[in-house]
């Protein structure tokens, strides 16, 4: 099976360091297209291709832009999240590096689109190799007027702004991100006031997803539809994803929604020495995780079909483990992660988070009781329920699933069950 070519289409094609390629290969006609357009319409076409937001929430991204339009206010801004932050996921990474020109020129439709002023790119402290190719980006793209004052003699002005984090999961989080932004501890607040009101520097404030933003001017000169005749009726399109664990090479792929889990991770070049796939968790660390049966493997890739086995699309992380590691295993290795990147503010998670590494820890070694099990799953409950922000809420996801799928793992002197 090929990968793809919608959202990937310019990868390869064009010198990423120069606009004058990117403009040869007709880079900037989307935006040309744009300003043409009454931004309700942009947000309207989006709307119409089903896109979901890609960092994970998996938001209706059209409605979220027309949302953000309605807002009155003079200073608006967007923020592209290239937090990237979930374990396993990558594909971000890939379209910063290979297309970084279209991700510039989605910011300025999109500020075009909300009526913002600014714009703003947090980057992970991780990527920061990619700073030089963005700020080259962003300076060429101001130095050809599509970016500063009366962008395309429309009267449009538009700033964009490039922000590293400094290596915190937290801050992809959308409050934290932006405290990150102001100066502040990057740690969540409660909501409301939701940022689309009051986010960064109190500004009305749309936040997406790199992949999301990306797709933007790619559909904006779909004449033919294309996109929208990939995938399922409920699926539109393509997506990105990325594949790593015990896969013989892992990477990043764009597919058409539905393609088989199977054929994904044969993509990436199948099991290393052709072992079988015990787990897989899709989402990064804070996704659910399935059994490698025939049954899970032969899901379609989409919204709908992942759901009806538990599973969701998450980051677009795929994490494959084959049989070599066990359940208990890979859970305290998620937990340790979850462990290390708690900000510690609100109860149910900080302690939460102790308790259950406690309880794996026990579970691996044998000692733990059938109550302590129930104790375990009632505070994994208890956190997805009551934490102040995703992270508290979805960090026991790989828990509260595996307990699901592999019960015969959790009974009392755990590790020699399996
Ligand atoms: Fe911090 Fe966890 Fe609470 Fe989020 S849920 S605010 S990460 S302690």
């Amino acid at each position: 099976m090929q990968a793809s070519k919608f959202l990937t289409a310019n990868f390869g094609r064009y010198d990423t360091s120069s606009i004058g390629s990117y403009m040869n290969i007709g880079g900037f006609t989307a935006l040309r297209k744009a300003v043409t357009m009454d931004g309700e319409d942009i947000a309207a076409l989006i709307a119409a291709n089903k896109v979901k937001g890609r960092g994970g929430a998996a938001y209706d991204m059209g409605r979220k832009w027309s949302q953000a339009r309605a807002v009155k206010g003079e200073n608006k801004v967007i923020i592209c999240n290239a937090d990237e932050g979930e374990t396993t996921t990558f594909k971000d990474r890939e379209l910063i590096r290979q297309d970084p020109f279209n991700l510039i020129e989605a910011m300025i439709i999109a500020g075009y689109v909300m009526g913002a002023t600014d714009g703003y790119i947090y980057m992970r402290a991780e990527y920061a190799c990619f700073r030089p190719l963005l700020q080259n980006a962003i300076r060429q793209a101001k130095s050809y007027g599509f970016l500063g004052t009366n962008i395309l003699g429309r009267g449009f002005d538009f700033r964009l702004h490039l922000y590293s984090g400094a290596g915190a999961y937290v801050c992809g989080e959308g409050t934290a991100l932006i405290r990150s932004i102001e100066g502040k501890a990057g740690r969540p607040r409660m909501k409301p006031p939701f940022i689309k009101v009051s986010g960064l520097f109190a500004r009305p404030t749309c936040l997406n997803n790199v992949e999301s933003l990306s797709l933007v001017p790619h559909l904006l000169l779909d004449a033919e539809k294309r996109y929208a005749s990939l995938g399922t009726e409920e699926s539109r399109g393509t997506k990105m994803v990325s594949v790593a664990g015990n896969v013989n090479h892992p990477g990043a792929f764009e597919i058409p929604f539905g393609t088989k889990l199977r054929d994904i991770i044969a993509l990436a070049g199948g099991v290393q020495g052709g072992r079988r796939i015990s787990l897989l968790q899709l989402g990064g660390a804070s996704g659910k995780v399935q059994a490698g049966t025939d049954e899970v493997l032969d899901t379609p890739y989409t919204y709908e079909d992942l759901a009806a086995i538990g599973l969701t699309v998450g980051s677009g992380g795929i994490l494959v483990i084959d049989e070599r590691t066990s359940v208990i295993d890979f859970l305290r290795m998620n937990q340790e992660f979850f462990s290390e990147e708690c900000c510690g503010q609100c109860t149910p998670c900080r302690e939460g988070n102790v308790h259950i590494a406690l309880f794996l820890e026990k579970l691996k070694a044998g000692t733990i009781t059938a109550e302590e099990i129930g104790l375990m799953g009632g505070i994994a409950e208890v956190m997805s329920r009551s934490s102040l922000c995703g992270l508290g809420e979805t960090a026991q996801n790989s828990l509260l699933s595996a307990m699901h799928v592999f019960p015969e793992v959790f009974t009392a002197g755990g590790a020699h069950h399996e």
